[in-house]
């Protein structure tokens, strides 16, 4: 087959990660094109950050509402409607795709392939996305192309992990993406997984007056965060009524009336009603297979692709950025699809500093975490210093009225090395403590930076005088 085109990079998946690598690249004058199976933008516009943001602001939004109730305004019925969010959806679909879309995109110079890509004979084959279905639906392909590139930039995504469960044939089960754009739901979900994304959407399904089952292997909410955090969110669902949690359960298999749970060697049977939906939250695989790139020589590790911290892959004129990669959030996965295009167009090219960005839960109120997590540190044998203040401590929280804490952790230099925040506003709060995590700076350096009097940040303040 003929080799129709030469591109100086060529970009695999048009996420925000892909995207962000070609209008790096373009912006140099090299040619650069960007091969998508799909519609530009991946996950982050249709899927999850933009739909999840929505949902989520319109939960703050009715949790503002029903703040103004202690300044003695009327108590009123207030309820979210499904069809008022698709709106607002659309919306802030069209304006998204003003930036990310495919004509701002070929604006910025960047060539655009409909398809999907594998490596053969050490380029890329692009066959158009119907086709692909039909071949594997047993159909033959009728046309190919195959581009060729001096570097080429990996950022093919993830896809969800059903985790070993088996599900029966007759059952629709609903993914995250389900649940952020539904416009019909059903009474109750029973969500599988309380991580980040489990957790976030069985609030926002309290919220639209759902009763929610959250199932996790592990034996308590959001293991991958700090005992205390779980803790917290615990007992405001609690508090809240509608989320019911079956912890330290392993789901085996979805059917038409039963979820299968086992705990050691007992199993159980838990019932879903008529009324009720299943939904996986079990976390994300990296999508890696059927690209060809054992014959590239790219190895794939535990998380994805391996790369080094320019992002190069174990083939040197390949890179790899995004999802694909890491179970990134979506800042990261476009920093790294800007690094790697950086890696290849400049000679001082940025390297990942490996300092995590925050990871953040859109509930009220609030949860953000910098840096190492105690159960790191604790595996890790390190030595570290902990201080916590809770909210209720300072004027904001006595003033305002406030659920949560401000947690700092340093070493035994006194450099601050995390934190984690459950507060109103913790997302915003968080900036100043990734700061001083990244520059590696002392409890006193950043004592020595001023604090707004009667802020949320006093809590900071009072956490870093008790190092
Ligand atoms: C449930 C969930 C909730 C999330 N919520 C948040 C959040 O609130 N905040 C946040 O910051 N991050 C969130 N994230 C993470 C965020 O969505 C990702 O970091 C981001 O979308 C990754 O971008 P990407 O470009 O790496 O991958 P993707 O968006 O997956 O893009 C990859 C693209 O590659 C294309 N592709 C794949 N294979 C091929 C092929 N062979 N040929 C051609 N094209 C191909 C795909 O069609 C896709 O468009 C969430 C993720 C999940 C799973």
């Amino acid at each position: 087959m003929e080799t129709v085109n030469k591109f100086d990079v060529l970009v695999i998946g048009g996420g925000i990660a892909g995207l962000t690598a070609a209008k790096t690249v373009a912006v140099s004058g090299r040619r650069v094109g960007v091969v998508e199976q799909g519609k530009l933008g991946g996950e982050y516009i249709y899927n999850y950050d933009v739909p999840a943001e929505i949902g989520l602001n319109a939960v703050r939004a009715m949790f503002s509402l029903e703040a103004i109730q202690r300044f003695g305004a009327k108590k009123r019925t207030m309820s979210l409607s499904l069809a008022g969010l698709e709106r607002e959806r659309n919306e802030v679909v069209k304006n998204v795709e003003g930036y990310w879309g495919e004509e701002a995109i070929k604006r910025d110079g960047v060539e655009i392939i409909k398809g999907r890509a594998r490596f053969v004979d050490g380029e890329v084959e692009v066959v158009s996305t119907h086709e692909a279905a039909s071949k594997a639906k047993g159909g033959a392909p009728k046309s190919k192309k195959r581009l060729a590139a001096t570097r080429y930039i990996i950022a093919t995504g993830s896809t969800l992990n059903q985790g070993g469960i088996t599900v029966a044939n007759k059952v629709k089960i609903w993914t995250p993406t389900d649940v952020w754009t539904a416009v019909r739901l059903p009474k109750t979900l029973m969500i599988i997984g309380a991580g980040m994304s489990g957790v976030e959407m069985a609030y926002y399904a309290t919220k639209l007056g759902l009763r929610v089952v959250l199932i996790d292997r592990e034996n308590r909410l959001l293991p991958n965060e700090d005992e205390e955090v779980g803790r917290f969110y615990s007992a405001m669902f609690a508090k809240l009524g509608r989320v019911s949690t079956v912890l330290g359960a392993e789901v085996e298999s979805v059917g038409e009336k039963e979820l299968i749970l086992r705990r050691g060697n007992t199993k159980k049977s838990l019932p879903i009603t008529g009324t009720s939906q299943v939904v996986l939250a079990t976390g994300q695989l990296p999508n890696v297979e059927a690209l060809g790139l054992d014959t590239i020589g790219v190895k794939i590790g535990k998380n994805g692709i391996v790369v080094d911290r320019g992002l190069t892959t174990s083939n040197s004129r390949v890179y790899a950025a995004g999802t694909c990669v890491d179970d990134v959030p979506s800042d990261l996965a476009m920093l790294m699809g800007k690094t790697a295009a950086l890696s290849i167009i400049s000679r001082n090219a940025p390297i990942m500093s490996g300092a995590s960005s925050p990871r953040t839960l859109g509930l009220t109120p609030s949860y953000a975490r910098i840096g190492a997590t105690e159960t790191e540190l604790r595996l890790k044998n390190a030595r570290y210093k902990k201080s916590v203040v809770l909210l209720s401590e300072i004027p904001r929280g006595r003033i305002a009225g406030g659920d949560g804490f401000v947690c700092v952790l340093s070493d035994v230099k006194a450099r601050i090395i995390g934190a984690k925040i459950i507060a109103p506003e913790a997302e915003s709060m968080i900036l100043a403590l990734a700061a001083a995590v990244k520059y590696q700076m002392t409890v006193d350096e950043l004592l020595k930076v001023p604090v707004p009097l009667d802020s949320w940040n006093e809590a900071i303040r009072l956490a870093l005088t008790r190092l």
